[in-house]
């Protein structure tokens, strides 16, 4: 069998078209060797378009697919060496859990011995030993969903693509099963890709996130550089909550919002620029250069914070959240709130 193990990946330029969807508009991302890359998006971006492209299950319009420095763009999904996961799990309903795993390697003809050990060994990564002989109707989602782990890895892929293989499972077991597979892709050294439509999930998982919109990346970046300084208002709006203001820099740390408001700001960008302002909700706190007064429109206990939605001056909304501490301010009281300069990204 080939044996060449995780590999890099890269994509140039894939399009794809279905009829007058553009699902891919001119793709081009790069995933290092070993790097856990998440496809973040909302329906219908493309997600899964480019991970079939990956796959070999859909063919682009145009544009390349090259893994480990060999161009695969034409060659069959059998003979990518690529493991993967979907959301429903896929398993082959009349074979036990040792019968799934051995699957991939009876297809490259390995000898039994081989088989034997092999399967042993990715069955005990996804903790499931004494589970060989069950079929999958017999386990829970979340154990259908390490063995098609187990299956996915075992012949040693170049890749590994999730296409959102926890969707299924309630937020408990997501969130178990998602530091699992963080822990077992380090330990294999596996080129993976995620799609995640769950924001959190992504933020837990990836060593880089790639936002889509409408067949196009929007950002790639570290999790941290996607939430703290998201490229333009898609990604600060779809990851994370935010309060987002457009507006013209005044002078240097100045912008003059177009609803009337000043904000002082950590920018440099020269007078004139129109620009984007972010602000977190989490990073608002009493006191700070930019303060406003509001009115609680809305105020929800989230345990360890409350949310609240304020109506200050000039029609302006703002999203805040606060420590829970005390009671939860009622509706139409009066809150003051302020933020520094340096807690606002201007884009
Ligand atoms: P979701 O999060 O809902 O799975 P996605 O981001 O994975 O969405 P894709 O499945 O890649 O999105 O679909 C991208 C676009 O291409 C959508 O508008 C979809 O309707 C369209 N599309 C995908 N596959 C086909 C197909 N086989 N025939 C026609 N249109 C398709």
């Amino acid at each position: 069998m080939s044996n060449r193990g995780s590999a890099d990946l890269l994509i140039e330029g894939v399009g794809k078209r279905f009829g007058e969807v553009m699902a891919l508009n001119g793709v081009s991302l790069q995933v290092a060797q070993g790097e856990l890359l998440t496809i973040l998006g909302p329906s219908g971006s493309g997600k899964t378009t480019l991970l079939k492209v990956v796959a070999g299950f859909e063919t682009p319009d145009g544009g390349t697919v090259t893994v480990g420095g060999e161009e695969i763009t034409a060659l069959p999904p059998a003979k990518r060496d690529i493991g993967m996961v979907f959301q429903n799990y896929a398993l082959f309903p009349h074979l036990t859990v040792q019968g799934n795993v051995s699957f991939p390697l009876e297809m490259r003809n390995v000898a039994r011995a081989e088989i034997d050990r092999r399967v042993a060994e990715a069955i005990a990564m996804v903790e499931l030993k004494g589970y060989e002989r069950r079929l999958p109707r017999q386990l829970s989602g979340g154990q259908q969903q390490r063995v098609a782990l187990a299956r996915a890895i075992v012949f040693n892929p170049r890749l590994l693509l999730l296409d959102e293989p926890f969707g299924a499972l309630d937020r408990k077991l997501r969130e178990t099963m998602q530091l699992e597979v963080r822990r077992l892709q380090r330990k294999l050294g596996l080129t993976t890709i995620f799609i995640a439509h769950d924001q959190e999930e992504a933020l837990v998982l990836s060593d880089r996130i790639a936002v889509m919109n409408h067949g196009t990346i929007q950002q790639v970046a570290t999790t941290t550089e996607i939430y703290e300084r998201p490229a333009n208002d898609f990604v600060a709006d779809f990851v994370g909550e935010s309060n987002i203001f457009h507006g013209t820099v005044s002078a240097p740390g100045t912008v003059a919002l177009d609803n009337g408001r000043t904000l002082k700001v950590a920018s440099s960008l020269p007078a004139g620029r129109k620009v984007g302002v972010l602000m977190r909700p989490e990073r608002f706190s009493p006191g700070g250069a930019n303060a406003f007064v509001g009115e609680v429109l809305e105020a929800v206990y989230l345990g360890t914070s409350f949310k609240l939605r304020l109506a200050c001056e000039g029609g302006m909304e703002l999203l805040i959240r606060q420590p829970a501490k005390g009671s939860l301010p009622g509706t139409g009281a009066r809150i003051e709130v302020g933020i520094e300069p340096d807690a606002i990204h201007v884009f």
